[in-house]
């Protein structure tokens, strides 16, 4: 099988799952407790804690550990209405993941649109516009929304001149790093962002784990209340064995961003081959990407056919489109881009990572124009 879907999650990367059975071999570990095993299980949380925050540039006590992308971003946006009471416009970016345009919609806080490029860009010029002579006392403080890379294209967002721009406005910046940590160096300072949004599960971490980076000072209120673990910001126990996972392999995906930065060569010549020999489109080519990422479309070669001819032949990939209900909805970041809808509804995600090789770019290639020979590149031949 030629796994090839990184970007939904990757494969425990074995030095994660070694800290995760450290951790349960040691018994109970409930960091809050006072006596030897809570003590042993909060140095544990500890560790991990200054491994997450090393690898962004941070100070450990200014991470929040979560149980997830998810749960981070819907903290950072639902933290900063409580705190501002509800006076702030979250200025979403257009190409979001949902944890993020769903969270702003049920903020109770007015949100617009942030748009993008044909290039899936963050607009730099439009952005300065939209906060150009903003009005403070009608729309709050204005909080921008900009993923560091997009999920479904893997086009790296200029985050650190949107926060400049919003920040001259008198604004705070959340970034949803999900995609880009462990695939691109990431600093809070250099961003110069508020709030920043990581996953352990992307990186070769477990699953249900993540955090919550925030500025010292930045308004941010607790969403979930109890025994008041993480300073009071996200009660509820600490999930210690996944949360050393996660410390893990931070650290292991630190020390292979030169490793990883190389995929780039591989899905180049990937990439060569299927626009050659199939005519396909890569979406946002003309961007930086991560290297790992290439979406690419075939208009008239349904997604879902594709994923499907795909899986037969043992490559796991997934459809740019989203799947809800078994309804297939169009990529929005796709139309957000400006694609027509027959390129929205054609287009797939293939997505490498931390174990993946030269042979696996090479045999989505071979399965890919296997499956177009059989169906739409036989009725145009
Ligand atoms: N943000 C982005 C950009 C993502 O790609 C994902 C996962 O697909 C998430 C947030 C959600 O993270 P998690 O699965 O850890 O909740």
């Amino acid at each position: 099988m030629i796994y090839a879907d990184h970007n939904a999650t990757s494969p425990l990367r074995p030095e994660a799952r070694q800290a995760m059975l450290d951790v349960w071999d040691m018994g109970a570990t409930n960091p809050s407790s006072v006596h030897t095993s809570g003590r042993a299980a909060r140095g544990v949380l500890e560790r991990a804690r200054t491994a997450i925050g090393g690898a962004i540039g941070s100070r450990a006590e200014d991470i929040i550990l979560t149980g997830g992308g998810t749960e981070a971003d819907n903290l950072a946006l639902h933290g900063i209405a409580v705190a501002l009471d509800g006076k702030c416009t979250f200025l979403v970016s257009a190409i979001e993941h949902e944890a993020v345009t769903k969270a702003a919609a049920h903020s109770g806080a007015r949100v617009q649109t942030a748009y993008v490029t044909p290039d899936g860009q963050l607009d730099l010029a439009r952005l300065e516009d939209q906060l150009a002579g903003w009005d403070h006392a009608k729309f709050g403080t204005p909080v921008l929304c900009l993923m560091l890379a997009n999920n479904e294209t893997g086009v790296i967002q200029p985050v650190a001149e949107a926060a400049r721009i919003v920040r001259e406005a008198g604004g705070l910046a959340v970034c949803d790093a999900v995609q880009g940590l462990g695939k691109i160096p990431v600093n809070v300072g250099l961003l110069g962002v508020d709030y920043l949004s990581l996953s352990a599960h992307k990186i070769g971490g477990p699953q249900g784990a993540g955090a919550l980076w925030h500025r010292a000072g930045a308004p941010l209120k607790a969403i979930v209340h109890g025994g008041g673990q993480e300073r009071g910001l996200r009660s509820g126990t600490e999930n210690v064995a996944a949360q050393a996972g996660f410390g893990a392999a931070i650290d292991a995906a630190i020390g292979d961003l030169p490793k990883y930065a190389m995929l780039a060569r591989y899905r180049h010549d990937m990439e060569t081959r299927l626009e050659r020999e199939a005519g396909v489109m890569v979406m946002g080519k003309a961007a930086d990407r991560l290297a790992g990422t290439s979406n690419f479309a075939k208009p008239g070669f349904a997604a879902e056919t594709q994923v499907m001819a795909m899986d037969l032949a043992g490559v796991c990939i997934s459809a740019g489109s989203a799947c809800s209900s078994g309804k297939v909805k169009r990529s929005l970041v796709l139309l957000a881009m400006g694609a027509s809808d027959a390129l929205a509804e054609s287009a797939i995600r293939t997505s490498f990572g931390w174990n993946s090789t030269p042979e696996d770019f090479a045999g989505v290639a071979d399965a890919w124009l296997d499956a177009a020979r059989r169906t739409v590149l036989k009725e145009t031949a």
